[in-house]
């Protein structure tokens, strides 16, 4: 039987233009960290509009409300640049990187065309009525999640309280940020922590690059004890022989990537053998095609790859990421979502939904709605 090319019946997408709402909605455990204190959640929402009807959707974590605003003003300005443009990921992130090349690809610029390279996926594989992992040619398989919620700087037995009402929803494993100033106080945090879950609970600790080089060794084998799961970003994120120096001092394994920028770092880091486990940002690697580029880096090196923040995003990505590690769960956009994700017995897995399954509440867009 002869099997002929048929014509595609999916349309052909073009970019018509973009719809972006801020909005802060309130965390339901705010953030301390050793870098900030954060409550609510800015947020910027994105609808990319095509010719077509179709509506690729993305969101992007924005730090600070001026992060927000840099942001906004660079994807419009983007949008502008590639209107009336065939929606064809790779082709459209080339063409704008070559526009932003001497501004630099980098901080606000990468997070705005991260945020379009996301909306663009979506957009093909709404099309395809397909869920991005399937339509990226993955299974839309289970991936273990740890709850990152709360959990920030705080005394002992508060950290210990909040710690299980983490673990309520059913998860396993969850996050505690350290790096108070005295040594003395990250132990007993740690410890009250350990104690409060047990020890059959994972749990991680991220320092958000407090340390120098000297006291994340320190730190680190005086947790040795505590049997914790990864220590992430203990020093300034591209101090890249520190972290190799470290994670030759350690034997608890080393987490860092977050805050890589590009695929590009990512074979810088791995080249140096500067940590033992990956984590990958969707808005700070390059969007979905420079998350495929930055995993297929990291399984050459054969280190397993987790996500940063994005849960809606980032499940669809690990589904598709050889060495899948863990899904960061935040709740940050529960708010303004009309099917938030949700694990069930510590796994969360990617909706069988069109594209990455975002869909606004719009009540509650308007309710969170900022300046
Ligand atoms: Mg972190």
């Amino acid at each position: 039987m002869q099997r002929s090319p048929s014509p595609s019946t999916m349309p052909r997408l073009h970019i018509a233009g973009i719809k972006l709402r801020f909005v802060k909605p309130p965390m339901r455990f705010p953030l301390g960290t050793s870098a900030a204190v954060v409550t609510a959640a800015p947020l910027l929402l994105v609808d990319l509009q095509t010719h077509e009807g179709i509506i690729g959707r993305s969101y992007l974590f924005c730090y600070r409300d001026s992060g927000a605003k840099a942001i906004a003003g660079v994807l419009q300005e983007a949008v502008d640049l590639v209107r009336g443009h065939a929606v064809v990921p790779l082709e459209v992130g080339e063409l704008l990187s070559r526009r932003y090349a001497l501004l630099g690809v980098t901080g606000i610029v990468r997070m705005a065309l991260a945020a379009l390279d996301i909306a663009l996926w979506d957009a093909l594989a709404v099309a395809a009525n397909m869920p991005l992992a399937r339509f990226l040619g993955a299974p839309l398989r289970s991936i273990p999640a740890y709850n990152s919620d709360g959990l920030g700087l705080m005394p002992a037995h508060e950290a210990a309280s909040e710690a299980q009402k983490l673990l309520e929803p059913g998860y396993h494993a969850i996050k505690l940020r350290l790096g108070h100033r005295e040594a003395r106080k990250d132990i007993e945090v740690a410890r009250a922590v350990r104690d409060a879950i047990g020890s059959h609970t994972d749990l991680m600790v991220d320092y958000n690059q407090a340390l120098t080089v000297p006291e994340a060794i320190q730190r680190g084998h005086e947790l040795a004890d505590l049997n914790i799961y990864w220590l992430e970003e203990q020093i300034c994120h591209s101090n890249v022989s520190g972290y190799a120096q470290i994670s030759r001092s350690l034997t608890t394994p080393i987490q860092l990537g977050e805050n890589l920028d590009g695929p590009e770092s990512v074979h810088r880091v791995l080249a140096e053998s500067a940590t033992d486990y990956l984590m990958l940002d969707v808005a700070r690697i390059g969007g979905v095609s420079g998350w495929l580029r930055a995993a297929a880096i990291a399984a050459v090196h054969d280190i397993p790859v987790s996500s940063h923040l994005f849960p809606e995003i980032s499940v669809h990505l690990l589904a598709a990421t050889p060495n899948a590690h863990w899904l960061e769960y935040v709740s940050w956009a529960d708010a303004v979502l009309l099917e938030p994700l949700s694990a069930i017995d510590g796994v969360v897995t990617p909706p069988e939904r069109p594209g990455l399954g975002l869909e606004w509440s719009e009540p509650e867009v308007k309710r969170w709605t900022a300046d």
